[in-house]
């Protein structure tokens, strides 16, 4: 059977199923504000039969050689590789990413997929003398069993693969359940990997639907870990409900990355990395630079080029592939005009963008305008408060220590950027600023490096030898042969 995702949105077990819910979510096209379909959400017992399938399979998953399920891993990375333009498609259509970041979506994803594959002969472990004679201790890696995954509707394909891939490389097995905007380019990979490749039944489970289902998947009995990517408050709630039975959890938050610009940054590569970063995906990513720290001596010069340059990005129907799409829903939009609004009022001047925009690209959608803030100070809620959408608030220090402690007086602590020629402020810098991640000169993370938020950005994180490790557990194994 072939998925549709309005009536047979679940897979479980191998195979795709209609749902008994009568609760739909419709998925909206930001372009067009239409719903294109609706989703049936799973119903309590829909999770746990989800669930229970990934219980039934973990064991025989875990004992097949680590390099056959990293062959598999490794085919679902060529699959991804050879759908680029398809499921391209389908993401613009129901996330509004342009189309060019939607197929780097893509290919990121089969690097994700073909990266993580690579850590199955290498899932090692230690081997320590004991504190007996003739004794010796294992210290093994073993999976958790069954990963639930929760994924957010900013990359709704990426995210998927960065849980998936590491988790069940490890030997665990998997319930995703993807974002209520955007379930559907999730079940039509999921579909492509069910004709294409021959993951055992169970191994993978797809349950749809809200906050309610996610709730539902956490507090079920056969979930050993959750890993999840979305917003503080909605961390804290799954933590909480976790916290009832001890389930294990992976939580990758929000961000209110700073960018710090000294005196003698090269102001040409700040005002491009900060302008792309603030842009990209309509500024709706963890890791878009979301206010920035100017020194005195550059801050005119800074603030005439950035404007400009943030002026310059064309807004436009993302399947023409513009610098800039909607956002991806009227809640969202409204979110970040309502910040907009709400910083003028605490004081702040629009020099480019602004609430609601000057001339949208067309009659429907959820359009935005790269917006730029100045007078700014640290106190307003603008600085603290995360901003999903191209919002770019800019505040004069009086030197790079000021910055720095700017830049810290914030709960969330994911990326940070800076920009200076000087190489001993760059370590300095990188050395204070209480942040998962810092880029010097530049932006844009990489697999082997590891992506994770420090604060209320998270707990555990993602990418690298540490994110793949994240799905196992150490077992200590004594073997005394006196
Ligand atoms: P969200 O928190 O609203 O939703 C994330 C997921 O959690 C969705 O699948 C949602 O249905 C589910 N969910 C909601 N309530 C739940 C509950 N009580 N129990 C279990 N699941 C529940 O986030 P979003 O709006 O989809 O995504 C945007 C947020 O994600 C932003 O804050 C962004 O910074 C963050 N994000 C972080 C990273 C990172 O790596 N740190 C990456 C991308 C996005």
């Amino acid at each position: 059977m072939t998925v549709d995702p309005g009536k047979t949105p679940l897979y479980i077990d191998g195979e795709w199923h209609a749902s008994d819910s009568d609760d739909r979510i419709p998925v909206v096209d930001p372009t067009t504000e239409e719903a294109f379909v609706s989703v049936p959400s799973a119903t309590e017992a829909e999770v746990h039969r989800a669930t229970a399938a990934a219980r039934a399979a973990q064991p025989e998953w875990e004992r097949r050689p680590a390099k056959e399920r990293g062959d598999l891993v490794r085919e679902i990375a060529d699959l991804l590789e050879d759908n680029v333009e398809s499921l391209a498609d389908t993401l613009v259509r129901e996330q509004g990413k342009t189309r060019s970041v939607a197929e780097y979506e893509i290919e990121a994803s089969a690097d994700i997929a073909r990266y993580m594959s690579e850590w199955d002969r290498r899932i090692e472990g230690d081997v320590v003398p004991g504190s007996e004679p003739r004794q010796s201790i294992n210290l093994l890696r073993k999976p958790y069993g069954v990963v639930a995954g929760i994924i957010p509707w900013n990359f709704p394909v990426s995210v998927f693969v960065r849980k998936l891939a590491p988790a069940i490389v490890t030997g665990n097995t998997t319930v995703i359940k993807p974002s209520e905007l955007t379930p559907v380019t999730t079940l039509e990979l999921m579909d492509l990997i069910h004709k294409e490749v021959n993951l055992p039944s169970g191994v993978l489970n797809i349950v749809p639907g809200g906050g309610a289902v996610g709730a539902g998947l956490v507090s079920d009995d056969e979930v050993d870990y959750v890993t999840m990517t979305g917003n503080v408050d909605t961390g804290k709630a799954i933590m909480r409900n976790a916290a009832d039975d001890l389930t294990r959890v992976s939580l990758e938050l929000g961000g209110k990355a700073p960018a710090i610009v000294a005196a003698d940054a090269d102001i040409e590569t700040a005002v491009e990395n900060i302008v792309a970063s603030r842009t990209i995906n309509a500024g709706q990513v963890c890791t878009c630079v979301e206010r920035i720290y100017v020194h005195e001596d550059v801050r005119e010069e800074f603030e005439e080029r950035f404007t400009e340059a943030m002026r310059a990005v064309e807004i436009g129907d993302p399947r023409d592939d513009p610098d800039m799409g909607p956002q991806v829903s009227a809640n969202e939009l409204e979110k970040t005009n309502n910040a907009i609004r709400h910083a003028v009022e605490q004081g702040a001047t629009v020099a480019a963008g602004g609430a609601g925009v000057d001339e949208a690209p067309a009659e429907t959608g959820f359009w935005i305008q790269p917006t730029v803030l100045t007078d700014v100070d640290q106190d307003m809620d603008v600085i603290h408060e995360e901003v999903f959408g191209p919002v770019a608030p800019v505040v004069e220090v009086a030197s790079v220590d000021q910055a720095v402690e700017f830049a810290n007086d914030s709960r969330y602590g994911l990326s940070s950027y800076v920009f200076t020629e000087s190489y001993r402020d760059a370590m300095r810098i990188a050395e204070d600023l209480e942040f998962g991640e810092t880029f010097i000169n530049g932006s844009g993370g990489a697999q082997q490096g590891h992506h994770i938020g420090w604060n209320e950005s998270g707990i555990g994180g993602e990418d690298g030898k540490y994110g793949a490790m994240k799905y196992t557990q150490i077992k200590s194994v004594y073997h005394n042969f006196d």
